[in-house]
């Protein structure tokens, strides 16, 4: 759980925009889920959609891109490069920033992000080699958003999404009780 204390009555979700259906990854389509979690979240009008690598000025189609950590496994500075060796860290950056920025205009404490990716990955990563194969990991965007405590879940998990931000919404509830003096205060 998120710690901290959060007013907002209903929490809004970031999902990642190709999960929504957007034409945003690298080869010009989408990742489209169709959950009744997030059907029932766009309904109640949660949903703030944000691709990072198009708001960092990455064009779409673009050539994919994996994160390589030249001083080996886990260690940092790590870059996004492309297959032809053409370094994208800094759109990533950007859009990660730009996330972060929309992330706190709406008081987001949680996100669902496509795994694997090299902004959005939250549990794994490509691994460099452009080969397909996946280490644990994440992206810039996942990372950058957890370090300022935001839950950051991958599509196959929504129902935990869902769990935290129920609870965040029942911690919200009974913070606004307290300050009115609760059931039946003056
Ligand atoms: S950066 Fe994230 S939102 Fe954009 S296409 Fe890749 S996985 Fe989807």
């Amino acid at each position: 759980m998120p710690t901290g204390t959060y007013n907002r009555a209903v929490q809004k979700v970031l999902v990642s925009a190709c999960l929504l259906g957007a034409d945003v990854r690298y080869h010009g389509g989408n990742a489209s889920i169709d959950h009744p979690v997030l059907r029932r979240w766009a309904g109640e009008e949660r949903l703030v959609s944000a691709c990072p690598e198009v708001a960092g000025g990455l064009s779409t189609p673009r050539p994919p891109a994996e994160i390589r950590r030249p001083g080996g496994p886990g260690s940092v500075p790590l870059v996004v490069v492309t297959r032809e060796g053409k370094d994208v860290s800094a759109a990533c950056m950007a859009g990660a920033r730009s996330v972060l920025e929309l992330v706190r205009q709406h008081d987001i404490r949680v996100a669902i992000l496509k795994d694997g990716s090299p902004s959005c990955g939250s549990t794994t990563i490509h691994d460099g080699t452009f080969s397909g194969a996946r280490v644990p990991g994440e992206g810039v965007t996942a990372s950058i958003l957890r370090a300022a405590e935001v839950q950051v879940f991958e599509e196959n998990r929504i129902d935990e999404a869902a769990a935290c931000v129920a609870a965040l919404e029942e911690e919200a509830a009974s913070t606004r009780t307290r300050r009115s003096g609760g059931p039946g205060g003056s």
